[in-house]
């Protein structure tokens, strides 16, 4: 039996770590892997308090030794399939059983879950050749890489347009293709967008490839109403077509919103199961970044260890 369990080890479940170990708490941590989306990230990180540039795969090294000088037990290459409370579900108050992949159960007092999210890709061919090199999912993250440049951002949703607005801070045009006859963000986006004569919107395109040779140079779509191909030369294509928040195994332990988000008590990050704590892009939020997700988790093990100390 462990005090507490931590789910996932990418930023925010690192985070959750390093504050919960200084609480003198066993912890396990079970991830996936470790860095979360940190990982994946090719080039620099511009925006991450303390490092002027740094790549996703170098501060992931930097987890790693962290997490090695804090001895935290972290078990990787491992999926947590349920979460369950021990005895009736309606005793809320009673212990965790996580349950894994590989058949292995672990309990414990408390649990953040940080599992994270994916961003929702268009699968089209060039997005994975040119991710990083043109392609990126994160405008905060990438904006200013961009300056000066001309960018697509596909999706024409409250995402897109906010990208867009972003984007105009940075670059002279930016095209916001979307797939169906009429953009779905908000009025008040809409109205905002409106009076920058630096965006364009181009409905009923569906986007069919990514060109370039090193680097992104067009950005090819479908006119579903001609059926025409038209082509945008392009030096960036931001895809904001949304998240895929990892929450199915809560098992309804958690309270999800429409994008399956966990919707928590943003004072203690405790979910709607006294003992279940979330955070980082997991949660209801409408910026997914490293240094939000990090200052959750760190909030959530200080939650967790009050809530561990009440019930020890
Ligand atoms: C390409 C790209 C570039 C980005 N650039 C920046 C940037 O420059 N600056 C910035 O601030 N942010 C950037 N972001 C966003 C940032 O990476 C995320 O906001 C941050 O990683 C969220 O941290 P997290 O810990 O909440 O989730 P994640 O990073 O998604 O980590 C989730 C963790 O949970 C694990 N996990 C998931 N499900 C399970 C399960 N069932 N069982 C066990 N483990 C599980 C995963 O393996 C992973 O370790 C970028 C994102 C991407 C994709």
């Amino acid at each position: 039996m462990y005090d507490l369990i931590i789910i996932g080890a990418g930023p925010a479940g690192v985070a959750a770590g390093i504050y919960a170990v200084r609480q003198q708490l066993s912890i396990l941590v079970i991830s996936k892997d470790i860095g979360g989306q940190v990982a994946k990230k090719a080039v620099d990180i511009e925006n991450y308090p303390g490092f002027e540039k740094i790549s996703g795969p170098d501060l992931v090294e930097l987890y790693k030794k962290q997490i090695k000088a804090n001895e935290l037990e972290v078990i990787t290459n491992e999926e947590v399939v349920s979460v369950e409370v021990k005895g009736e579900r309606e005793k809320v108050k009673g212990n965790f059983l996580v349950k894994t992949k590989s058949g292995k159960m672990y309990e414990s007092i408390a649990v953040i879950n940080t599992s994270g999210a994916e961003s929702k890709l268009i699968n089209v061919p060039g997005e994975e050749e040119f991710s990083g090199k043109g392609v990126s999912y994160c405008s905060l993250c990438d904006g200013p890489v961009f300056k000066n440049k001309i960018v697509a951002v596909v999706g024409g949703g409250n995402n897109g347009f906010e990208s867009a607005l972003f984007l105009s801070n940075y670059v002279p045009k930016i095209y916001i293709l979307e797939y169906n006859d009429k953009v779905n963000a908000d009025a008040e986006n809409q109205e905002l967008v409106a009076k920058n004569p630096n965006i364009e919107i181009i409905t009923n395109a569906q986007v069919a490839r990514i060109e370039g040779k090193v680097f992104v140079n067009a950005i090819v779509y479908k006119d579903r109403v001609s059926g025409e191909e038209k082509k945008l030369n392009v030096a960036g294509v931001f895809v904001e077509i949304g998240y895929s928040p990892a929450t199915s195994f809560l098992n309804g332990l958690v309270e999800l919103n429409e994008k399956q988000e966990v919707i928590f008590n943003p004072e203690t990050l405790e979910t709607k199961t006294p003992g279940l704590f979330s955070a980082g892009d997991c949660n209801v939020s409408r910026y997914k970044q490293i240094v939000m997700a990090s200052g959750e988790g760190a909030k959530a093990a200080l939650s967790a260890y009050n809530y561990i100390k009440k019930n020890k």
